[in-house]
Protein backbone atom coordinates (compact mmCIF):
# COMPACT_ATOMS: atom_id res chain seq x y z
CA UNK A 1 0.00 0.00 0.00
CA UNK A 2 1.46 3.46 -1.39
CA UNK A 3 1.72 6.24 1.58
CA UNK A 4 -0.33 8.57 -1.31
CA UNK A 5 -3.12 5.63 -0.05
CA UNK A 6 -4.18 7.15 3.36
CA UNK A 7 -7.12 7.98 4.34
CA UNK A 8 -6.80 10.85 6.73
CA UNK A 9 -9.15 11.13 9.58
CA UNK A 10 -9.77 13.92 11.92
CA UNK A 11 -11.63 12.81 15.51
CA UNK A 12 -13.27 15.68 16.75
CA UNK A 13 -14.13 14.21 20.98
CA UNK A 14 -11.83 11.77 22.87
CA UNK A 15 -13.44 9.93 26.01
CA UNK A 16 -15.03 6.84 26.43
CA UNK A 17 -15.76 6.37 22.76
CA UNK A 18 -13.12 8.37 20.94
CA UNK A 19 -10.36 7.24 22.93
CA UNK A 20 -10.98 3.78 22.39
CA UNK A 21 -11.53 4.62 18.52
CA UNK A 22 -8.17 5.50 18.80
CA UNK A 23 -7.12 2.60 20.10
CA UNK A 24 -8.44 0.61 17.65
CA UNK A 25 -7.18 2.76 14.79
CA UNK A 26 -4.00 2.36 16.04
CA UNK A 27 -4.23 -1.31 17.23
CA UNK A 28 -5.71 -3.08 14.62
CA UNK A 29 -4.18 -0.46 11.51
CA UNK A 30 -3.15 -2.91 9.31
CA UNK A 31 -6.40 -5.11 9.25
CA UNK A 32 -8.12 -2.10 8.97
CA UNK A 33 -6.13 -0.71 6.44
CA UNK A 34 -6.42 -4.26 4.39
CA UNK A 35 -10.61 -3.77 5.04
CA UNK A 36 -10.07 -0.10 3.87
CA UNK A 37 -8.36 -0.71 1.02
CA UNK A 38 -6.33 2.47 2.74
CA UNK A 39 -3.96 3.14 5.53
CA UNK A 40 -6.30 5.10 8.35
CA UNK A 41 -4.02 8.16 9.50
CA UNK A 42 -5.04 9.99 12.07
CA UNK A 43 -4.47 13.61 11.38
CA UNK A 44 -6.01 15.70 13.96
CA UNK A 45 -7.65 14.72 17.32
CA UNK A 46 -9.90 17.65 18.63
CA UNK A 47 -10.91 17.92 22.34
CA UNK A 48 -12.49 20.07 24.85
CA UNK A 49 -9.26 20.73 27.00
CA UNK A 50 -5.79 20.28 24.96
CA UNK A 51 -3.87 19.97 28.62
CA UNK A 52 -5.39 17.30 29.91
CA UNK A 53 -2.95 14.03 30.00
CA UNK A 54 -3.95 11.43 27.18
CA UNK A 55 -2.94 8.21 28.63
CA UNK A 56 -5.76 6.12 26.48
CA UNK A 57 -3.52 6.67 22.94
CA UNK A 58 0.52 8.04 23.58
CA UNK A 59 0.14 7.53 20.04
CA UNK A 60 -1.44 10.22 19.11
CA UNK A 61 -1.66 12.54 21.54
CA UNK A 62 0.87 15.38 19.60
CA UNK A 63 -2.34 15.51 17.60
CA UNK A 64 -4.48 16.70 20.42
CA UNK A 65 -5.82 20.23 19.37
CA UNK A 66 -8.21 22.17 21.41
CA UNK A 67 -11.96 22.58 20.13
CA UNK A 68 -13.37 20.95 17.39
CA UNK A 69 -13.18 23.03 14.31
CA UNK A 70 -9.54 22.55 13.72
CA UNK A 71 -10.28 18.79 13.16
CA UNK A 72 -13.57 19.29 11.62
CA UNK A 73 -11.61 21.86 9.26
CA UNK A 74 -8.73 19.63 8.86
CA UNK A 75 -7.18 20.32 5.56
CA UNK A 76 -5.97 16.89 4.71
CA UNK A 77 -9.52 15.07 6.47
CA UNK A 78 -11.68 13.21 4.46
CA UNK A 79 -13.33 12.15 7.22
CA UNK A 80 -14.42 13.64 10.71
CA UNK A 81 -15.43 11.31 13.20
CA UNK A 82 -17.71 13.70 15.37
CA UNK A 83 -17.33 12.13 18.71
CA UNK A 84 -18.21 14.69 21.81
CA UNK A 85 -21.70 14.52 22.33
CA UNK A 86 -24.14 17.23 23.22
CA UNK A 87 -26.45 18.81 20.66
CA UNK A 88 -25.41 22.75 19.45
CA UNK A 89 -21.27 22.10 19.24
CA UNK A 90 -21.64 18.87 17.67
CA UNK A 91 -24.35 19.99 15.03
CA UNK A 92 -22.25 22.56 14.69
CA UNK A 93 -19.11 20.35 13.72
CA UNK A 94 -20.73 18.22 11.76
CA UNK A 95 -21.89 20.80 9.63
CA UNK A 96 -18.45 22.77 9.02
CA UNK A 97 -16.85 19.28 8.32
CA UNK A 98 -19.82 18.59 5.17
CA UNK A 99 -19.70 21.93 4.22
CA UNK A 100 -16.29 21.18 3.52
CA UNK A 101 -16.52 18.23 1.77
CA UNK A 102 -15.99 15.77 4.58
CA UNK A 103 -17.70 12.80 5.30
CA UNK A 104 -19.26 12.40 8.79
CA UNK A 105 -18.81 9.59 11.49
CA UNK A 106 -21.08 10.09 14.59
CA UNK A 107 -22.42 8.23 17.59
CA UNK A 108 -24.79 10.93 18.88
CA UNK A 109 -28.34 9.65 19.22
CA UNK A 110 -29.58 12.64 21.20
CA UNK A 111 -28.98 15.30 18.04
CA UNK A 112 -30.17 12.82 15.39
CA UNK A 113 -33.27 12.23 17.50
CA UNK A 114 -33.44 15.73 17.84
CA UNK A 115 -32.32 17.44 14.80
CA UNK A 116 -31.77 14.69 12.23
CA UNK A 117 -33.65 17.06 9.53
CA UNK A 118 -31.36 19.48 9.54
CA UNK A 119 -28.40 16.91 9.55
CA UNK A 120 -28.96 15.03 7.07
CA UNK A 121 -30.42 17.90 4.69
CA UNK A 122 -26.89 19.00 5.10
CA UNK A 123 -25.30 15.72 4.20
CA UNK A 124 -27.72 15.71 0.91
CA UNK A 125 -26.48 19.31 0.58
CA UNK A 126 -23.29 18.19 0.52
CA UNK A 127 -23.58 14.89 -1.34
CA UNK A 128 -21.43 12.98 1.82
CA UNK A 129 -22.65 10.84 4.20
CA UNK A 130 -23.05 10.76 7.38
CA UNK A 131 -23.27 6.98 8.96
CA UNK A 132 -24.52 6.60 12.36
CA UNK A 133 -24.27 2.66 13.35
CA UNK A 134 -22.41 3.52 17.07
CA UNK A 135 -26.09 6.19 17.42
CA UNK A 136 -27.94 3.04 18.30
CA UNK A 137 -26.91 -0.37 20.17
CA UNK A 138 -23.61 -0.01 20.03
CA UNK A 139 -22.01 -2.64 18.55
CA UNK A 140 -25.10 -4.22 17.66
CA UNK A 141 -25.25 -3.94 13.98
CA UNK A 142 -28.67 -2.83 14.02
CA UNK A 143 -28.46 0.28 11.36
CA UNK A 144 -26.91 -2.24 8.48
CA UNK A 145 -29.40 -4.64 9.49
CA UNK A 146 -32.23 -2.18 8.36
CA UNK A 147 -30.78 -0.56 5.76
CA UNK A 148 -29.04 -3.58 3.78
CA UNK A 149 -29.88 -6.86 5.30
CA UNK A 150 -33.35 -6.33 5.42
CA UNK A 151 -33.53 -3.63 2.98
CA UNK A 152 -36.05 -6.22 0.35
CA UNK A 153 -38.52 -7.08 3.33
CA UNK A 154 -41.48 -5.19 4.94
CA UNK A 155 -40.40 -4.48 8.46
CA UNK A 156 -43.79 -4.44 10.66
CA UNK A 157 -41.76 -4.15 14.18
CA UNK A 158 -38.85 -3.00 16.30
CA UNK A 159 -38.88 -4.18 20.14
CA UNK A 160 -35.49 -3.48 21.86
CA UNK A 161 -33.74 -3.14 24.90
CA UNK A 162 -31.53 -0.65 24.00
CA UNK A 163 -30.36 1.01 27.15
CA UNK A 164 -27.53 -1.29 29.25
CA UNK A 165 -28.00 1.15 32.41
CA UNK A 166 -31.84 0.14 32.81
CA UNK A 167 -31.14 -3.54 31.50
CA UNK A 168 -28.48 -3.64 34.29
CA UNK A 169 -30.87 -2.33 36.67
CA UNK A 170 -33.65 -4.19 36.11
CA UNK A 171 -31.51 -6.98 35.92
CA UNK A 172 -30.41 -6.67 39.37
CA UNK A 173 -33.60 -6.05 40.84
CA UNK A 174 -35.11 -9.35 39.21
CA UNK A 175 -32.61 -10.83 41.60
CA UNK A 176 -33.72 -9.02 44.54
CA UNK A 177 -31.58 -5.85 45.16
CA UNK A 178 -33.37 -2.43 45.59
CA UNK A 179 -33.79 0.47 43.16
CA UNK A 180 -31.01 2.41 44.84
CA UNK A 181 -28.63 -0.39 44.96
CA UNK A 182 -28.79 -1.05 41.53
CA UNK A 183 -28.17 1.82 40.12
CA UNK A 184 -25.48 2.39 42.39
CA UNK A 185 -23.62 -0.39 41.65
CA UNK A 186 -24.79 0.79 37.71
CA UNK A 187 -22.64 3.44 38.61
CA UNK A 188 -19.58 2.00 40.24
CA UNK A 189 -19.43 -0.20 36.88
CA UNK A 190 -19.55 2.62 34.57
CA UNK A 191 -22.75 1.80 32.87
CA UNK A 192 -24.66 5.13 34.72
CA UNK A 193 -23.21 8.86 34.45
CA UNK A 194 -23.19 10.69 37.44
CA UNK A 195 -26.39 12.19 36.55
CA UNK A 196 -28.37 8.93 35.32
CA UNK A 197 -31.11 10.93 33.91
CA UNK A 198 -31.26 10.19 30.72
CA UNK A 199 -30.93 7.04 31.02
CA UNK A 200 -33.17 5.66 33.78
CA UNK A 201 -35.65 8.33 32.91
CA UNK A 202 -35.99 6.33 29.22
CA UNK A 203 -34.29 9.20 27.16
CA UNK A 204 -31.88 7.57 25.47
CA UNK A 205 -34.03 4.43 24.59
CA UNK A 206 -36.72 7.40 23.32
CA UNK A 207 -33.72 8.83 20.87
CA UNK A 208 -32.48 5.50 19.62
CA UNK A 209 -35.82 4.61 18.52
CA UNK A 210 -36.89 7.37 17.48
CA UNK A 211 -34.00 6.87 15.14
CA UNK A 212 -34.44 3.21 14.19
CA UNK A 213 -38.27 4.15 13.08
CA UNK A 214 -36.83 6.89 10.72
CA UNK A 215 -34.76 3.85 9.41
CA UNK A 216 -37.34 1.39 9.23
CA UNK A 217 -40.36 3.13 8.70
CA UNK A 218 -39.64 6.61 7.01
CA UNK A 219 -41.16 8.10 10.26
CA UNK A 220 -39.83 11.49 11.62
CA UNK A 221 -41.21 10.89 15.40
CA UNK A 222 -40.16 14.21 17.45
CA UNK A 223 -39.06 13.21 20.93
CA UNK A 224 -42.70 14.24 23.18
CA UNK A 225 -44.59 12.84 20.40
CA UNK A 226 -44.80 9.19 22.36
CA UNK A 227 -45.21 8.21 25.56
CA UNK A 228 -41.18 7.49 27.15
CA UNK A 229 -41.40 6.29 30.84
CA UNK A 230 -37.91 4.85 32.20
CA UNK A 231 -37.45 2.67 35.50
CA UNK A 232 -36.85 5.53 38.07
CA UNK A 233 -38.37 5.02 41.53
CA UNK A 234 -38.84 1.43 40.14
CA UNK A 235 -40.58 -1.15 42.80
CA UNK A 236 -38.91 -4.29 43.62
CA UNK A 237 -42.36 -5.50 44.72
CA UNK A 238 -43.64 -5.22 41.26
CA UNK A 239 -40.77 -7.44 39.84
CA UNK A 240 -41.88 -10.11 42.30
CA UNK A 241 -45.83 -9.98 41.43
CA UNK A 242 -44.34 -9.93 37.70
CA UNK A 243 -42.72 -13.15 38.55
CA UNK A 244 -45.13 -15.10 40.48
CA UNK A 245 -47.21 -14.59 36.50
CA UNK A 246 -44.01 -16.06 35.03
CA UNK A 247 -43.21 -12.78 33.57
CA UNK A 248 -39.65 -10.35 34.27
CA UNK A 249 -40.32 -6.78 33.62
CA UNK A 250 -37.83 -5.21 31.04
CA UNK A 251 -37.87 -1.22 29.64
CA UNK A 252 -38.75 -1.94 26.17
CA UNK A 253 -38.60 0.67 23.36
CA UNK A 254 -40.77 -0.80 20.66
CA UNK A 255 -41.70 1.10 17.01
CA UNK A 256 -44.75 -0.64 15.48
CA UNK A 257 -46.49 0.08 11.74
CA UNK A 258 -49.77 -1.26 10.91
CA UNK A 259 -49.65 0.13 7.20
CA UNK A 260 -50.93 3.42 8.33
CA UNK A 261 -49.17 4.90 11.27
CA UNK A 262 -46.35 4.55 13.09
CA UNK A 263 -47.10 3.46 17.33
CA UNK A 264 -43.72 4.24 19.43
CA UNK A 265 -43.39 3.49 23.25
CA UNK A 266 -40.43 3.32 25.37
CA UNK A 267 -41.65 1.49 28.50
CA UNK A 268 -41.15 -1.13 31.83
CA UNK A 269 -42.86 -3.85 29.96
CA UNK A 270 -43.86 -7.48 31.28
CA UNK A 271 -42.32 -10.19 29.26
CA UNK A 272 -42.71 -14.15 29.69
CA UNK A 273 -40.09 -15.37 31.32
CA UNK A 274 -40.06 -18.46 28.24
CA UNK A 275 -39.23 -15.27 25.52
CA UNK A 276 -35.29 -15.15 24.84
CA UNK A 277 -35.70 -11.23 25.60
CA UNK A 278 -36.31 -11.95 28.82
CA UNK A 279 -32.90 -13.58 29.06
CA UNK A 280 -31.47 -10.30 27.87
CA UNK A 281 -29.14 -10.02 31.25
CA UNK A 282 -26.95 -7.30 32.65
CA UNK A 283 -26.10 -4.37 30.61
CA UNK A 284 -26.67 -6.12 27.02
CA UNK A 285 -28.43 -5.17 24.59
CA UNK A 286 -31.31 -7.08 22.20
CA UNK A 287 -33.33 -5.82 19.29
CA UNK A 288 -36.19 -8.20 17.67
CA UNK A 289 -37.10 -6.85 14.54
CA UNK A 290 -40.56 -8.85 12.64
CA UNK A 291 -41.09 -7.94 9.06
CA UNK A 292 -43.68 -9.89 6.54
CA UNK A 293 -40.95 -12.41 4.78
CA UNK A 294 -37.94 -13.04 6.83
CA UNK A 295 -40.27 -13.05 10.39
CA UNK A 296 -38.67 -12.37 13.80
CA UNK A 297 -35.22 -11.76 13.85
CA UNK A 298 -33.00 -10.80 17.08
CA UNK A 299 -29.57 -9.53 17.26
CA UNK A 300 -28.06 -9.67 21.05
CA UNK A 301 -24.69 -7.95 21.76
CA UNK A 302 -23.38 -5.22 23.90
CA UNK A 303 -25.46 -1.74 23.73
CA UNK A 304 -22.54 0.62 24.77
CA UNK A 305 -19.32 1.03 25.92
CA UNK A 306 -16.18 2.57 24.70
CA UNK A 307 -14.50 -0.44 22.84
CA UNK A 308 -17.74 -1.59 21.54
CA UNK A 309 -18.88 1.08 20.28
CA UNK A 310 -15.83 2.28 18.63
CA UNK A 311 -16.01 -0.96 16.53
CA UNK A 312 -19.24 0.35 15.19
CA UNK A 313 -17.47 3.82 14.51
CA UNK A 314 -14.93 2.54 12.78
CA UNK A 315 -16.93 -0.01 10.56
CA UNK A 316 -18.89 3.32 9.25
CA UNK A 317 -15.18 4.17 8.50
CA UNK A 318 -14.39 1.35 6.92
CA UNK A 319 -17.57 1.24 4.89
CA UNK A 320 -17.28 5.47 3.60
CA UNK A 321 -13.70 4.49 2.39
CA UNK A 322 -15.39 1.63 0.60
CA UNK A 323 -18.02 3.96 -1.07
CA UNK A 324 -20.68 1.81 0.61
CA UNK A 325 -22.89 4.30 2.49
CA UNK A 326 -25.99 4.88 1.36
CA UNK A 327 -27.83 7.45 4.15
CA UNK A 328 -31.12 5.72 4.01
CA UNK A 329 -33.38 3.16 2.39
CA UNK A 330 -34.70 5.66 -0.06
CA UNK A 331 -38.52 5.95 0.40
CA UNK A 332 -41.02 7.75 -2.33
CA UNK A 333 -44.04 8.31 0.70
CA UNK A 334 -44.82 10.90 3.14
CA UNK A 335 -43.40 9.86 6.56
CA UNK A 336 -46.43 8.34 8.36
CA UNK A 337 -48.46 9.95 10.93
CA UNK A 338 -47.48 8.84 14.44
CA UNK A 339 -50.55 7.60 16.77
CA UNK A 340 -51.33 9.69 19.92
CA UNK A 341 -50.79 7.94 23.18
CA UNK A 342 -54.05 7.61 24.41
CA UNK A 343 -54.53 5.04 21.14
CA UNK A 344 -51.60 2.93 21.71
CA UNK A 345 -53.35 -0.36 22.77
CA UNK A 346 -51.54 -3.49 24.98
CA UNK A 347 -53.05 -5.68 28.02
CA UNK A 348 -51.74 -4.18 30.87
CA UNK A 349 -50.29 -5.31 34.29
CA UNK A 350 -51.82 -3.13 37.36
CA UNK A 351 -51.06 -3.40 40.86
CA UNK A 352 -53.32 -1.71 44.12
CA UNK A 353 -52.77 -1.29 47.39
CA UNK A 354 -55.74 -1.60 49.13
CA UNK A 355 -57.51 -2.42 52.31
CA UNK A 356 -58.67 -6.01 52.92
CA UNK A 357 -62.48 -4.97 53.37
CA UNK A 358 -65.81 -6.16 51.79
CA UNK A 359 -66.75 -4.18 48.40
CA UNK A 360 -63.40 -2.66 47.77
CA UNK A 361 -63.03 -5.51 44.46
CA UNK A 362 -66.57 -4.61 43.32
CA UNK A 363 -65.78 -0.65 43.36
CA UNK A 364 -62.60 -0.91 41.21
CA UNK A 365 -63.81 -3.58 38.86
CA UNK A 366 -66.85 -1.34 38.87
CA UNK A 367 -64.88 1.63 37.93
CA UNK A 368 -62.70 -1.00 35.09
CA UNK A 369 -66.03 -1.98 33.36
CA UNK A 370 -67.68 1.31 32.97
CA UNK A 371 -63.93 1.71 31.09
CA UNK A 372 -64.55 -1.13 28.68
CA UNK A 373 -61.56 -2.66 30.13
CA UNK A 374 -61.91 -6.48 31.05
CA UNK A 375 -60.34 -8.54 33.54
CA UNK A 376 -58.16 -11.40 32.54
CA UNK A 377 -56.84 -12.26 36.08
CA UNK A 378 -56.48 -10.77 39.44
CA UNK A 379 -54.23 -12.03 42.36
CA UNK A 380 -54.22 -11.36 45.67
CA UNK A 381 -51.85 -11.98 48.93
CA UNK A 382 -52.88 -13.63 52.16
CA UNK A 383 -54.01 -10.29 54.23
CA UNK A 384 -55.74 -10.27 57.69
CA UNK A 385 -59.04 -8.84 57.50
CA UNK A 386 -59.14 -4.85 57.39
CA UNK A 387 -55.09 -4.85 56.34
CA UNK A 388 -54.01 -3.51 53.67
CA UNK A 389 -52.52 -5.44 51.02
CA UNK A 390 -51.50 -5.71 47.21
CA UNK A 391 -53.70 -6.54 44.47
CA UNK A 392 -52.57 -7.57 41.14
CA UNK A 393 -54.96 -7.45 38.31
CA UNK A 394 -54.38 -8.71 34.52
CA UNK A 395 -55.98 -6.44 31.98
CA UNK A 396 -57.10 -7.47 28.55
CA UNK A 397 -55.97 -5.48 25.70
CA UNK A 398 -57.05 -1.50 26.05
CA UNK A 399 -56.53 1.84 24.44
CA UNK A 400 -53.78 3.47 27.02
CA UNK A 401 -56.48 6.59 27.26
CA UNK A 402 -58.95 4.56 28.79
CA UNK A 403 -57.11 2.63 31.08
CA UNK A 404 -55.19 6.36 32.23
CA UNK A 405 -59.17 7.20 33.03
CA UNK A 406 -60.04 4.49 34.81
CA UNK A 407 -56.68 4.67 36.89
CA UNK A 408 -57.21 8.50 37.68
CA UNK A 409 -60.81 7.03 38.81
CA UNK A 410 -59.30 3.68 41.44
CA UNK A 411 -57.14 6.31 42.33
CA UNK A 412 -59.53 9.09 43.20
CA UNK A 413 -61.67 6.42 44.79
CA UNK A 414 -61.18 5.83 48.79
CA UNK A 415 -60.82 2.03 47.89
CA UNK A 416 -56.84 2.53 47.17
CA UNK A 417 -53.76 3.74 48.95
CA UNK A 418 -51.32 5.65 46.60
CA UNK A 419 -50.73 5.69 42.95
CA UNK A 420 -51.20 2.65 40.92
CA UNK A 421 -48.21 0.66 38.87
CA UNK A 422 -49.31 -0.22 36.08
CA UNK A 423 -47.14 -1.37 33.45
CA UNK A 424 -48.01 -3.15 29.36
CA UNK A 425 -47.71 -6.60 28.83
CA UNK A 426 -46.18 -7.54 25.75
CA UNK A 427 -47.08 -10.97 24.26
CA UNK A 428 -44.69 -12.41 21.26
CA UNK A 429 -45.69 -14.50 18.72
CA UNK A 430 -44.58 -17.73 19.59
CA UNK A 431 -45.96 -17.81 23.36
P1 LIG B 1 -17.26 11.64 26.84
O1 LIG B 1 -16.56 10.51 27.46
O2 LIG B 1 -17.86 12.68 27.70
O3 LIG B 1 -16.24 12.33 25.82
C1 LIG B 1 -16.55 13.52 25.15
C2 LIG B 1 -15.29 14.00 24.44
O4 LIG B 1 -15.64 15.15 23.67
C3 LIG B 1 -14.16 14.42 25.37
O5 LIG B 1 -12.91 14.03 24.85
C4 LIG B 1 -14.27 15.94 25.37
O6 LIG B 1 -13.03 16.60 25.60
C5 LIG B 1 -14.72 16.19 23.96
N1 LIG B 1 -15.41 17.48 23.80
C6 LIG B 1 -16.48 17.95 24.46
N2 LIG B 1 -16.81 19.19 24.02
C7 LIG B 1 -15.91 19.48 23.05
C8 LIG B 1 -15.68 20.60 22.22
N3 LIG B 1 -16.43 21.68 22.30
N4 LIG B 1 -14.67 20.56 21.32
C9 LIG B 1 -13.87 19.44 21.23
N5 LIG B 1 -14.02 18.37 22.01
C10 LIG B 1 -15.04 18.39 22.90
O7 LIG B 1 -18.45 11.12 25.89
P2 LIG B 1 -18.63 9.67 25.26
O8 LIG B 1 -19.25 8.78 26.28
O9 LIG B 1 -17.38 9.24 24.59
O10 LIG B 1 -19.79 9.95 24.19
C11 LIG B 1 -19.50 10.57 22.96
C12 LIG B 1 -20.70 10.37 22.02
O11 LIG B 1 -20.88 8.98 21.80
C13 LIG B 1 -22.03 10.88 22.56
O12 LIG B 1 -22.78 11.39 21.51
C14 LIG B 1 -22.68 9.63 23.13
O13 LIG B 1 -24.10 9.71 23.16
C15 LIG B 1 -22.23 8.61 22.13
N6 LIG B 1 -22.22 7.23 22.60
C16 LIG B 1 -21.58 6.92 23.76
C17 LIG B 1 -21.54 5.60 24.18
C18 LIG B 1 -20.83 5.22 25.44
O14 LIG B 1 -20.86 4.04 25.80
N7 LIG B 1 -20.17 6.14 26.13
C19 LIG B 1 -22.20 4.61 23.43
C20 LIG B 1 -22.83 4.96 22.23
C21 LIG B 1 -22.83 6.28 21.83
P3 LIG B 1 -12.21 16.45 26.98
O15 LIG B 1 -11.67 15.04 26.97
O16 LIG B 1 -11.14 17.47 26.91
O17 LIG B 1 -13.20 16.66 28.08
Amino acid sequence: MKKSDSLFVAVAGAGTVGGEVLRLLHQNADLIAARCGRRAEVCAVGVRNAEKARAQFPEYADLVVQGWEKAAKHPKAEIVLELMGGETEARACIQTALADGKAVVTANKALLAADGGAVFAAANAAKKPVAFEAAVAGCIPIVKILRESLAADKITEITGIINGTCNYITSAMDRGMAFCDALADAQKLGYAEADPSLDIDGDDAAHKIALISRLAFNARPAIGSFPVEGVRGFNLADIKYAAQFNFSIKLLANAHYDGRRVSLSVRPTLVSKKHPISAVDNSMNAVLVKSVFSGETMYYGAGAGGAPTAVAVVGDLIDIARKNCALFMPSDSAPPPITPAAKLRAPYFMRLRVLDRPGVLAKITGILAAENISIEAMHQNEAAPGCKVDIIILLHETARGYLDAAVHKIEQSDAVFGAAAVFPIRRFGRQ
